[in-house]
């Protein structure tokens, strides 16, 4: 994909040299050339009515029981932590166990990362940072639940990982397991809304989850992650008259 781009091939030898995301030709990212706004004309985004992330406006929630939160069944898994580029994410280890249920469908665990800033915005606010848990079912469906992150009590879900956090592009086994029943459990009421992908090729469909109540990180461990990665969101895309509904 975008070898007919002219005129990079110096560039590309210099950046690729010294940077780990890079944004340079064929690579999309957050920063130049690369950049969100240019997903689309670049050929690494198709370009949608119903993409992610939105702004959540809390006084404009639609008001639907037939819409459930997810019911969670996680367990205590083994992780790996990696640094892929563009983020840092935590892929359950093989034949780990970890699902939710969305509108009587099951979809299964594939891997949650880290965004700074958040990718949403409640009632136009950022947050320090953001997590996705992506889940994928059987028939290739998505859906992703967020929880913004604050800055506040350190986490101990996410202590071990953020004590290692791998700078470069590198993957390594976390040694304790993790159970995100209790984490999940923290907020009563969850967002819901269809959109896309937040990364290219920014696919649309996409079962959306946002925590009502936010999740923290001490301030150091957000400082640990942003010293890696500070500025890998998308900017808020348009709701399109799409409704977001609180769901319990
Ligand atoms: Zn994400």
């Amino acid at each position: 994909m975008l070898h007919n781009k002219k005129g990079l091939m110096g560039a590309v030898l210099a950046i690729g040299l010294m940077c780990v995301a890079c944004t340079s030709k064929g690579h999309w990212g957050y920063e130049g050339e690369g950049a969100p706004e240019n997903w689309v004309r670049l050929g690494f985004a198709e370009a949608g009515q119903s993409q992610s992330p939105i702004n959540i406006d809390i006084k404009t929630l639609a008001q639907d029981n037939t819409v459930k939160k997810p019911v969670f069944q996680y367990k205590a898994t083994a992780f790996e932590i990696e640094n892929n580029g563009h983020t840092i994410e935590l892929v359950p280890a093989e034949g780990a166990d970890n699902k939710i249920f969305l509108d009587g469908k099951e979809y299964i665990l594939q891997q949650l990362h880290f965004h700074a800033k958040s990718e949403h915005t409640v009632n136009g606010r950022y947050s320090p940072m953001e997590v996705h848990f992506v889940h994928k079912a059987a028939d290739g469906d998505t859906a992703v639940v967020g929880f913004l992150i604050n800055a506040g009590t350190k986490s101990t879900f996410f202590e071990e990982a953020f004590s290692k956090l791998p700078a470069s592009v590198t993957k390594e086994e976390l040694e304790k397991t993790i159970n995100f029943t209790p984490f999940f459990a923290r907020s009563p009421t969850f967002y819901r809304y269809t959109g896309s992908l937040t990364t290219p090729p920014c696919t649309e469909g996409i079962k959306w989850s946002v925590a009502a109540t936010p999740v923290t990180l001490s301030a150091d461990q957000i400082a640990a992650f942003t010293a890696i990665y500070h500025n890998n969101f998308r900017p808020i895309q348009d709701l399109n008259g799409r409704n977001i509904v609180n769901a319990r």
